[in-house]
C-alpha cells in the first residue's frame, strides 16, 4: 500500500482551491487523466515558459516588444466613437516620463471603470508596443493596486491549457500543490548527488512551479535534470525489478550441441555475417543457462535476423521443446512460414502457421498437433498466445518487430509457459538510451552490418511537380522486369483518406501501366491483401500501390524501386523502414522520395538525412534528436505513456547514472527493505511504476 505520507499528493484535483467539479474535468482532460487527476498530476504538469515581469522602467526607458511592468496614473478613458464601433477601448495613462495606452478591444466597461478609475495609481505589467507613433499596450495581462502588486510573482510561469480551464486556475492550483507535498527523504546517492549538484525534489518542484528567472525553467537546467533524473532512476528500478523477478522464476538449460542448426545454416546460400553470428551466440549462451532469457535482437531491415532466430528455435527443438515465432501481422506471421518452412525442412523440424485465420478443421488439428508435441515450430500472429492455444512444452518464443509492446505484454506473453526463454526482434534500430529506458529489462544484442553483396540503394528527393518524369521512369524499368512499391500519402488520423489516395493512384497508374498495377491497404480484408500481396511477390502485378502496411516487413527481392509520395509526412524511421522494402536483392535499387513544397525545416532535414546514409542506427539518432523519444518508440500512437518529466533527447545522458544507481540500490536490498531504502520506496509510488511497486510489496 502507498505509504500514507503520500496521500496528500494523491489527492484528487478538486482538493485544491479553486478547483471546482467544472474545473475538475478540464484537469482531468488536460492532464490526461480520465480516472481522475490527482495533486501530483498537477506539481508534474510542469509550465513550459516564464513571463519575466521583473522590468519596472519608467516609460521612457521601457524596451518595445517587451513586458514591463509600469507604474503609472490614469489620465483619461478614450471610448470608441460610438457604441457600434469595432474600435477599441482605450485608456490613457502616464508617469513622469511619458504615457501610455492601454487598448482593450471588445471590452468589459464595467471592469475597465472600476480598475481604471481616473486619477488612480496603477501597476500595469504587459507587452508595450509602438503603433502609429504611440506607446501601446494591448489587453494589460495585470492591472494591480499596491497591495496585489506585491503579490504578483516577478517571473511567471506559463501552463499548457485546454478550453474552458483559466490560466489563473492551474497557476493557482499548482501554487497550492506545491504546499501539499510533504517533506520527503532524499533518495539520490552520493555519487548521483555529485554528479547532478541538484536541488532536492521538492525544491525542484518549486523552481519549476515559482521561477525565480525564466532560466529556471530550462529542461537542462538544474531544477528540470533533478526531476528528469528521479524519473528515469524509478524507471531503471522497475526496469530492473521486473529483470529480476523475471530471471527468478529458474529457466531450463536447452542442451544441445548445435545439432540441427548445423542443419539450417547448411542449407543457406550464404554464410553467416560476423554479427549475425555474434548474436547467434548470445543467444545460444542464453539459452544454454538455466535462467530465463530476455533479449531484445535489433538489426535493420534485411539484416537477416530471421536465420539468427531460426538458429536458435533448432537448438531448443534439439533439446527437445518447442519454439514460437509470433509476427505482428497475418501477412508477416505467414512470410516468416513461408520461409522458414524449407530451412527448418532441411533440418526436420516440423513448422506450423497458426493464425486467427485458419479453418477452424485445420487449426483444430494444428492446435492437437501441438499440445502433442508433433510440432517443433509454431509460426503466427498474436493468435498464438490466446488461452486456447496449448503447447506440449514450449521453449522459446521468438517476437518479431514489437517495439510497440511494453513491459506489461512481454510479462503476459511469457505466461504461456514459466520458463519460456523470450527474444523480441526489432526492425526499427533503437538508440542505445532507449533501448536502455524502455528495454532495461533486456540485454540486448544487435545486427550492425548488412549482408554482403547488397549495393547500396540510389535515394533521391524531388519535388512532386515532376510525377510525369517519375511515372515515366518507373514505366520504363517494369518495361524491364523491374517491380515497383508506390507508397501513398499519410493522412493523419484518416485512414479512409489513405485509402482514397491510393485507390486514387492506383487507377492513374492503371493508365499508364495497365493491370501490371496492384493495390493494397489497411481497410482491404485480410485475405484480399494477402492475395495482393502475393501477385505482386509471382511477379503478376509489378508496380504495387501500397498505403504503409508494407513497412512492417514484407519482402519481395525482386522489387528493385521505391516511390514515396508525399515524404515530407512521413516520420524518419518510417521512410527507413520503407526503403529497406527494397535493395534486398543483388541488383541495383532505387528509392525516390517525391514531396510536395515547400518543405518545413524539419521535413527537409529528415529528407536530407535519408539521402545521407543507410546506416539504421544512426537515422534512429538524429531521429531521436528531431522528434523525441516518444514518437520514435511509437508510443504515443500505441496509447502508452512515456516519460511525463525527462524527455530523452535532452536527458537521456542521464540513462546510465540511474541505472548505475538503481543496480547499486538492488544489489543491497532486492525488494529495496530498510529505512535506507524508503526514499527510493515513495520514489516508486510517486512515479507510479506499479509493476515494480507489486513485487516490491510481494517481498
Ligand atoms: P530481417 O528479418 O532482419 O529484415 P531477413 O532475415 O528477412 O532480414 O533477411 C533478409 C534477406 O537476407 C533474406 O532473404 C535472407 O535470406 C538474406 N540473408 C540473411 N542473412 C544473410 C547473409 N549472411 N548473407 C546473405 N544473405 C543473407
Ligand atoms: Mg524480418
Amino acid at each position: 500500500m502507498r505509504p500514507a505520507v503520500l496521500d496528500p499528493v494523491f489527492a484528487p484535483v478538486a482538493s485544491l482551491p479553486g478547483v471546482g467539479p467544472k474545473n475538475a474535468k478540464l484537469f482531468d482532460k488536460l492532464l490526461d487523466r480520465p480516472q481522475g487527476a490527482r495533486v501530483i498530476d498537477v506539481l508534474f504538469h510542469l509550465p513550459y515558459a516564464a513571463l519575466d515581469r521583473r522590468a519596472r522602467p519608467k516609460i521612457r526607458d521601457a524596451k518595445l516588444d517587451a513586458i514591463a511592468t509600469l507604474e503609472v496614473r490614469v489620465v483619461e478613458h478614450r471610448p470608441p466613437p460610438s457604441r457600434r464601433s469595432k474600435a477599441p477601448y482605450k485608456v490613457l495613462v502616464e508617469d513622469d516620463t511619458g504615457d501610455v495606452e492601454l487598448v482593450f478591444f471588445l471590452a468589459n466597461l464595467d471592469w475597465i471603470k472600476s480598475r481604471l478609475p481616473v486619477g488612480a495609481t496603477r501597476w500595469v505589467s504587459g507587452k508595450l508596443e509602438m503603433w502609429d507613433g504611440h506607446l501601446q499596450m494591448v489587453h494589460p495581462d495585470r492591472v494591480m493596486d499596491a497591495e496585489e502588486l506585491a503579490k504578483m510573482p516577478p517571473v511567471e510561469p506559463v501552463y499548457g491549457l485546454t478550453e474552458g480551464l483559466h490560466p489563473r486556475v492551474v497557476a493557482k492550483a499548482a501554487q497550492a500543490a506545491l504546499a501539499r507535498l510533504p517533506r520527503l527523504p532524499e533518495w539520490l546517492d552520493g555519487a548521483s548527488a555529485a554528479r547532478l549538484d541538484a536541488p532536492s525534489f521538492a525544491e525542484a518542484l518549486a523552481l519549476m512551479h515559482r521561477p525565480e528567472a525564466p532560466g529556471d525553467l530550462d529542461p537542462a537546467g538544474r531544477a528540470a535534470t533533478r526531476l528528469a533524473y528521479d524519473e528515469l532512476l524509478a524507471n531503471q528500478l522497475a526496469l530492473l525489478m521486473i529483470r529480476a523477478r523475471m530471471r527468478a522464476s529458474v529457466g531450463r538449460a536447452n542442451a544441445a550441441e548445435g545439432r540441427l542448426a548445423r542443419r539450417v545454416l547448411e542449407s543457406l546460400p550464404f554464410s553467416l555475417t560476423a554479427s549475425q553470428r555474434r548474436a547467434l551466440a548470445e543467444i545460444r549462451a542464453d539459452l544454454a543457462e538455466p535462467k530465463r532469457m530476455l533479449r531484445l535482437l535489433q538489426g535493420d531491415v534485411g539484416s537477416g535476423k530471421t536465420v539468427v532466430a531460426l538458429s536458435a528455435m533448432a537448438d531448443v527443438v534439439e533439446a527437445g521443446r518447442q519454439a514460437a515465432l509470433m509476427a505482428p501481422t497475418e501477412i508477416l506471421a505467414r512470410q516468416h512460414f513461408e520461409r522458414i518452412r524449407p530451412l527448418a525442412a532441411a533440418a526436420g523440424l516440423r513448422v506450423a502457421l497458426i493464425t486467427g485465420r485458419d479453418k477452424a478443421a485445420e487449426r483444430r488439428q494444428a492446435l492437437a498437433a501441438l499440445a502433442a508435441g508433433e510440432i517443433d515450430v509454431a509460426v503466427g500472429t498474436h493468435a498464438l498466445f490466446q488461452e486456447s492455444v496449448a503447447f506440449r512444452d514450449l521453449g522459446f518464443a521468438v517476437v518479431d518487430e514489437q517495439h510497440r509492446f511494453g513491459v506489461h505484454q512481454r510479462l503476459a506473453l511469457t505466461a504461456k509457459g514459466e520458463t519460456v526463454d523470450l527474444l523480441v526482434m526489432t526492425a526499427t534500430p533503437i538508440p542505445r538510451t532507449l533501448v536502455l529506458a524502455y528495454f532495461g529489462d533486456m540485454d540486448a544484442s544487435a545486427l550492425t552490418e548488412k549482408p554482403p553483396g547488397r549495393a547500396p540503394i540510389d535515394t533521391r528527393v524531388m519535388p512532386i511537380e515532376r510525377l510525369d518524369e517519375v511515372i515515366a521512369g518507373v514505366g520504363r524499368a517494369i518495361a524491364g522486369g523491374a517491380r515497383a512499391y508506390w507508397i501513398c500519402p499519410l493522412v493523419e488520423e484518416s485512414e479512409a483518406l489513405d485509402v482514397a489516395a491510393a485507390e486514387e493512384r492506383a487507377a492513374a497508374l492503371r493508365e499508364f501501366f495497365g493491370d501490371a498495377v496492384g493495390l493494397v491497404h489497411g481497410r482491404m480484408k485480410g485475405p484480399d491483401k494477402d492475395a495482393a500481396m502475393e501477385r505482386f511477390q509471382r511477379g503478376e502485378t509489378k508496380a504495387l500501390v501500397a498505403t504503409t502496411v508494407v513497412e512492417v516487413g514484407v519482402d519481395v527481392p525482386e522489387a528493385t524501386i521505391m516511390v514515396i509520395e508525399h515524404a515530407e509526412r512521413f516520420g524518419l524511421a518510417q521512410l527507413h523502414q520503407l526503403r529497406g522494402r527494397v535493395g534486398r536483392g543483388a541488383g541495383r535499387s532505387s528509392c525516390l522520395l517525391l514531396y510536395k513544397g515547400p518543405l518545413g525545416e524539419a521535413a527537409r532535414a529528415r529528407l536530407e538525412i535519408l539521402r545521407e546514409t543507410e546506416d539504421g542506427f544512426r537515422i534512429a539518432e538524429e531521429d531521436l534528436r528531431l522528434r523525441g523519444e516518444g514518437d520514435v518508440l511509437g508510443v504515443r500512437q500505441a496509447g502508452q505513456p512515456g516519460f511525463r518529466l525527462a524527455r530523452l533527447e535532452v536527458h537521456g545522458a542521464l540513462l546510465k547514472l540511474a541505472r548505475r544507481q538503481a543496480e547499486a540500490a538492488l544489489a543491497a536490498s532486492e525488494r529495496l527493505g530498510g529505512e535506507e531504502n524508503r526514499g527510493l520506496r515513495l520514489l516508486l509510488y510517486l512515479f507510479e511504476r506499479d509493476e515494480a511497486v507489486r513485487l516490491m510489496e510481494a517481498g
